[in-house]
């Protein structure tokens, strides 16, 4: 966890024209900047970016948001990566706030550690480069295989010599502590050797660009075939993908994701066209891994080979996948044919055939879902369907995405013929949904959020204040109220805004409201307002008093509510010494002239 004074802080050094303008060249147009969006394709630019609101916004897909999340999206690292990425250009140290905090120095340290490893990959990585372009026994090796000199160098492939010591010539001291660390090299009895020996080497990225492992392939026979780097400070892998980093623009341009098993089909792929594949590296799909594949795209495709092992590791990342379902992101399964890898079945029969599969014979993850649980019961006899509701309702409960929960629930009371209210029963679903504990213990009407004037109202509100956070002073919500819908939202924005110890941006307030649980609202009308520029206000005195007056006016309108809802259940003999109190403090407030 960040501490959201330090990303305030962040923000307010960083200028998102800088940070933008090194990746999508800018071109200033009156007050703004312009360029071709990058998040989707075109001729005519209509990519905004505000130097005085720090903020980018795309007319045309809407894509919108602070530096912050223009790093995330662009460069498709988490938010935690994003931060550090934007520390290290404004020279800022990002606290830990996890328990303890981190010791300066410890911290120091560490990250002097990881210079020299990262330093290090980087050298053996180059060394393997050079010594593929003098070794003609590898070169022909992936000559053979296809591979062109543009494919081996952007994967930056290499060849790892047949040579006990080969790095001592790339590095030294050899052995050093670095080498040792990032598992370049092993010691066995008192002795260091290279741990790559007559392989091609694949360097492993991680997002940011640096070599983090490798993975080494054998030429000809010997044992491992493959052989990757062990877990090292810099090497995770359980949160890396290899190709992520070399895909990144393929991704984006397909707007989809492959996950094929190995490296070598990732490069085979690239090598047709297919440049969007990454594979895990030696480990089973971890949740961290569909996290990452859902942070770059909305579309994820699995493909496994169609023998046994392959049908486990899809199941195995559909049970890590589940928790994490979202009703926009949409997965994708295919399984090839039990003779062939995606590296063999492209060469077989070419790129047009192989996207077609996957566009076309792969199964969404519903439809793989009940496949495989229900391929090996006899869903025509009583005990086969009572297996399936058994197996299945584990896994149900872990889905969180409510549309797919809800379609996936029916077609389980489809393939067992009972009715979803029956169902629910049986799976123990009759309990409400439990709403979050809140201090706000007062409630209105729900009519009160639902009235059309108030709604119009209370959303132009969110949006001037979107454009102009400073407003936030003027914003004075009660707070025993429990709110809902977009209130709840002007009040959340206004109160986060207030607590901020650094004047915002507009940006900036946009990461704030990040994790607010209001955030479809904020972007929504964020939107709004950047498609009506001559509506929303331009920060004058003038606009100043409109939205103060508005504020009052739907405070107005709230004490109204809240006095009639007294009434009436006063009227019905049921309130409270505390809500008496209450009802005649609200009178009198009424009749003050401070409240119009
Ligand atoms: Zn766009």
């Amino acid at each position: 966890m960040i501490p959201s004074d330090f990303i305030d802080e962040l923000l307010a050094k960083t200028d998102i024209v800088d940070i933008i303008d090194a990746y999508v060249p800018l071109k200033k147009s009156g007050a703004n900047y312009m360029a071709c969006c990058p998040f989707h394709k075109e001729k005519t630019p209509s990519f905004s970016v505000s130097p005085s609101k720090q903020f980018y916004h795309c007319f045309s897909c809407g894509a919108h948001g602070s530096a912050l999340g223009f790093v995330m999206e662009h460069q498709g690292l988490s938010f935690v990566e994003a931060v550090q990425f934007l520390a290290d250009r404004t020279g800022m140290t990002v606290p830990q706030v996890k328990g303890k905090s981190e010791n300066p120095e410890v911290r120091a340290r560490r990250k002097q550690q990881q210079q020299t490893l990262e330093e290090t990959t980087a050298a053996a990585a180059a060394f393997y480069q050079q010594k593929l372009a003098q070794d003609a026994r590898a070169a022909a090796y992936l000559q053979q295989r296809g591979l062109s000199a543009d494919i081996i160098e952007r994967y930056g492939l290499g060849y790892a010599p047949d040579d006990w010591q080969a790095l001592a010539g790339a590095i030294t001291p050899y052995p050093n502590t670095a080498l040792m660390d990032s598992g370049m090299i092993i010691e066995k009895e008192g002795r260091h050797y290279d741990r790559f020996r007559d392989r091609v080497m694949f360097p492993i990225r991680n997002p940011r660009g640096q070599v983090i492992g490798f993975g080494g392939r054998v030429l000809d026979k010997g044992e491992p075939k493959y052989l990757n780097s062990p877990e090292t400070p810099l090497f995770d892998k359980g949160r890396n993908l290899y190709g992520l980093y070399e895909g990144r623009e393929a991704i984006r341009s397909a707007a989809r994701i492959l996950v094929v098993e190995g490296y070598m089909d990732v490069v085979a792929l690239a090598q047709f066209g297919i440049g969007y594949a990454v594979a895990s590296l030696g480990t089973a799909t971890t949740a961290e891994h569909i996290k990452l594949l859902m942070r770059q795209t909305d579309a994820v495709y699995f493909c496994f080979d169609g023998d046994k092992a392959g049908r486990k590791a899809a199941w195995r990342a559909l049970e890590n996948a589940l928790p994490l379902l979202k009703d926009d992101k949409a997965l994708h399964f295919l399984f090839l044919p039990a003779e062939h890898d995606p590296d063999s079945y492209i060469r077989a029969y070419g790129a047009a055939a192989f996207e077609d599969a996957l566009l076309h014979q792969s199964q969404p993850l519903s439809a793989y879902f009940w496949q495989a649980l229900s391929e090996p019961l006899d869903l025509s006899t009583q005990e086969g369907k009572a297996e399936l509701i058994k197996t299945s309702s584990g896994l149900l409960a872990q889905i969180q995405a409510p549309a797919l929960a809800y379609l996936l629930r029916q077609e389980l009371s489809r393939l067992v013929g009972i009715d979803e209210h029956n169902l629910a029963r049986l799976l123990g679903q009759e309990a409400p949904a439990r709403r979050q504990p809140s201090a706000q213990n007062y409630r209105l009407p729900k009519e009160t959020f639902r009235q059309p004037e108030m709604s119009t109202l209370v959303q132009k509100q969110i949006r001037a204040l979107l454009i102009n956070p400073q407003w936030a002073l003027y914003t004075d919500l009660p707070d025993y109220l429990n709110l809902d819908g977009d209130l709840a939202c002007l009040a959340c924005l206004a109160e986060r805004i207030q607590a901020s110890v650094v004047p915002l941006s507009s940006g900036a307030v946009l990461e704030l409201m990040r994790d607010s649980g209001h955030q479809h609202t904020v972007t929504r009308l964020f939107q709004e307002a950047m498609r009506a520029p001559e509506e929303h206000p331009a920060g004058s005195e003038e606009d100043r008093q409109a939205f103060q007056d508005g504020m009052r006016m739907i405070n107005v309108r709230l004490m109204q509510q809240q006095i009639q809802a007294l009434m009436s259940r006063h009227r019905q003999g049921g309130l409270s010494d505390e809500e008496k109190t209450l009802l005649t403090r609200l009178l009198h407030s009424q009749h003050t002239p401070d409240a119009h």
